[in-house]
């Protein structure tokens, strides 16, 4: 599942792609990506002869502002991909679900095997009464936060460390992949409480959780073995060749040598060096 590192690659992208461009037409196939809206052309007529004017993001979701006002929501989901294709002429993946035809010519295309994704058109003023987006946290990459503050908000809750650091209401956008790899970082296990950190710890959190992000946007966010996450060129990221546990049992720690483990964490693989993170 795309997480806050890979839906910013791919707002980089939109953001060089898309700004500027005007929609000429809007194909959806089925209901099941625009199912929010009840029929495809309340979500299509919104769309097209405007204009996107800036791609934003709050915690996973990309929001493709369009002039006059509305804004364009996209959730990955799953296995979501935003894909450009040069002309439509391209052919078509299985699993393409919304096709945007843009008058400059080229398209921008939702291909979404497992459905999980989604994208709607509301007015900007509402975004921040949309359910999902409403009660999001602090976006690592968005908001500069010191990590004194980090601490406060730590000490006010009573939680284990990774259910934490996966609370989309606590932080937007860290998954099953970036808490692990935050955590070893950290030199920290998953399951210390969070009102429990000496203030040390606390920082090596904050660093550990600033530099893993930033680090895997710079490599263009994790590809797994299904390469689901590609970005707007279909590319897969390559910050996967730079974990350090995740995915990794068996293998030696890269900072102490002793075994990296795998426990089933509320039914979550968590990966975690048996040595070095206490
Ligand atoms: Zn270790």
């Amino acid at each position: 599942m795309p997480e806050l590192p890979e839906v910013e690659v791919v707002r980089r992208d939109l953001d060089r792609e898309i700004v500027g461009k005007k929609i000429k037409a809007v194909d959806v196939e089925g209901m099941r990506a625009v199912r929010r809206h009840h029929n495809r052309k309340q979500f299509t007529s919104r769309l097209v002869d405007r204009k996107f004017i800036a791609v934003e993001r709050r915690g996973k979701y990309i929001l493709c502002r369009l002039d006059g006002g509305d804004v364009l929501v996209v959730h990955l989901g799953m296995s979501g991909q935003l894909l450009r294709a040069k002309t439509s002429r391209d052919p078509l993946s299985k699993h393409t679900h919304v096709v945007i035809t843009f008058t400059q010519g080229g398209q921008l295309r939702f291909v979404d095997p497992r459905t999980f994704g989604e994208m709607f058109v509301t007015e900007l003023d509402n975004v921040d009464e949309v359910a999902e987006l409403a009660h999001l946290g602090i976006d690592p990459l968005e908001t500069a936060m010191s990590w004194e503050h980090f601490g406060d908000l730590l000490a006010q809750r009573h939680a284990k460390l990774k259910p934490l650091l996966m609370d989309q209401k606590f932080i937007a956008g860290i998954g099953n992949i970036y808490s692990d790899e935050i955590l070893w970082g950290a030199g920290l296990r998953w399951d210390r409480m969070s009102d429990a950190l000496t203030s040390e710890e606390v920082r090596r959190l904050y660093r550990s959780m600033m530099e893993t992000l930033q680090d895997a946007v710079k490599h263009r966010g994790s590809s797994l073995a299904d390469e689901q996450y590609v970005d707007l060129f279909g590319r897969p990221g390559e910050y996967q060749q730079f974990h350090n546990v995740y995915a990794r049992e068996g293998l030696a720690c890269p900072r102490c040598r002793h075994e990296i483990v795998r426990e089933k964490v509320s039914g979550r693989s968590t990966f975690s060096c048996s040595a070095c993170q206490v």
